[in-house]
């Protein structure tokens, strides 16, 4: 089921573009359109500066950003394998040039033999879990946008709005249950004092060893204060803003190419780690506020809330994701940390993805139509979220499958907590294999 596109950019032969992008990117698509992404071209940031240059005012700051892509390529630190091994990743993890990384071999009587794999944290299968904490970076982007009538309507995550009750996407998130540790109880299961996604992982495991209630993932945030990266304004052949920006009540937001937005993240990766921002022994979080993505170009409907990756050697793992304020998502049941919650959790899980994601018997959403062999534990069972208050304020973070959802046969018990197969008990037996797909409870 992989799906081959072509970006916009070095189809559109108006702008004065002289470094035109020839290279198609392509990448698989995982459920719902979300991405794992692999090397893309190189070029497209310099294009996108110059098709911004065509379309627009402040050719000084173009300039800047321009000479910046540059020399961001021309400064590539980072080699892109097509590929790493699982040894070579647990080598990385090992030597600390990479995040701390677990690996599993498992046969839960699905067929196709044994699975391996590698997740984020401590080994829930072999003795006492060690606690690890893994370090995230938040990179706050700020996206604009211009609209065909020449607007520029600007999203950005440091600044209070309306929309976010007074308070910025960044402090959103600062007080969130990603951050803040509180006790969870999971399918009945009281797992601790601990963060979201680690109460996640203590209940996906809870019974797989004698020892593995005791895994402790502990997320260890930092946050870049202000945006390091003067993005170019999104033209309307790769960005649009889909509602009302001009009435209050939080009724706008924007969709963005992902071809594009995933080439400037990538050039920028290497600049980063230059810098000392990030570092592949750390998880690079792009937030963004109220942006979301489409795979085409111009974007339309068909948009992945965030997506997570993985590139270079050694391993850089890294997301994009938005902090959502406004009344759409909502209304699809998606608010404040779900896409968050969605891509850390699936990070944690499959960090690799891009480069060498973790296998699965087929399986498919229920009422999905296409199967994916991926371990996303957050695409089976997107439409589901749980309250969770934190600092005073009520969070969304999304319901998560656990890795018994995936791997287990029909009749084969869950070692998740509760003996159920997702974090809020929506998926009460294993995956159906797919097609046709589904869960069997
Ligand atoms: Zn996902």
């Amino acid at each position: 089921m992989a799906q081959h596109f072509r970006a916009a950019f070095g189809q559109e032969p108006a702008a004065p573009v002289s470094n035109k992008c020839h290279h198609a990117p392509q990448m698989e698509v995982v459920m719902n359109a979300e991405l794992p992404q692999e090397r893309v071209a190189d070029d497209r940031s310099v294009a996108t500066a110059a098709k911004w240059n065509a379309n627009g005012p402040c050719m000084v700051k173009l300039a800047v950003i321009a000479a910046f892509a540059a020399s961001g390529l021309a400064n590539r630190a980072v080699a892109a394998p097509a590929t790493v091994t699982l040894e070579e990743a647990l080598a990385q993890s090992a030597a600390g040039t990479t995040i701390p990384l677990s690996s599993y071999s498992v046969d839960f009587g699905k067929g196709n033999g044994l699975y391996k794999g590698v997740i984020v944290g401590g080994n829930p299968f072999s003795g006492i879990p060690t606690p690890v904490t893994i370090d995230v970076v938040v990179i706050p982007l700020t996206i604009q946008i211009i609209t065909p009538d020449n607007h520029l309507v600007v999203f950005d995550p440091t600044i209070p709005t309306a929309c976010g009750g007074g308070v910025s996407a960044v402090d959103r998130l600062k007080h969130s249950p990603l951050v803040v540790s509180k006790d969870h109880i999971v399918n009945g299961v009281d797992v601790g004092d601990v963060q979201y996604i680690n109460a996640f992982m203590r209940a996906e495991f809870w019974n797989a060893s004698e020892f593995s209630k005791f895994l402790d993932d502990h997320l260890h945030w930092t946050f870049v204060e202000q945006a390091p990266i003067p993005l170019p304004p999104f033209t309307p052949e790769v960005g649009i803003v889909e509602g009302d920006v001009s009435t209050p009540g939080c009724w706008a937001r924007g969709i963005v190419t992902q071809s594009v937005l995933v080439g400037l993240i990538q050039d920028w990766i290497p600049l980063l780690q230059y810098q000392g921002v990030i570092s592949p022994t750390k998880l690079a979080l792009f937030l963004m506020r109220d942006v979301v993505t489409s795979v085409h170009a111009p974007p339309v409907s068909e948009k992945a809330g965030g997506a997570h990756s993985a590139i270079g050697n050694p391993v850089q793992t890294y997301a994009w994701v938005p902090y959502l304020t406004n009344n759409f998502d909502a209304l699809a049941g998606k608010q404040d940390i779900h896409s968050i919650s969605h891509e850390i959790g699936e990070w944690m899980m499959d960090p690799l993805i891009g480069l060498k994601g973790n296998k699965t018997p087929k399986w498919s959403a229920p009422g999905a139509k296409k199967c994916s062999s991926v371990l996303e534990v957050g695409d089976p069972i997107e439409k589901w979220s749980v309250a969770v208050e934190t600092d005073g304020y009520t969070y969304h973070p999304q319901e998560l499958a656990f890795f018994s959802w995936f791997y287990n046969g029909e009749n084969v018990p869950s070692f998740g907590a509760g003996g159920e197969f997702s974090s809020n008990g929506h998926f009460a037996g294993p995956a159906r294999p797919c097609p046709p797909g589904g869960t069997y409870r």
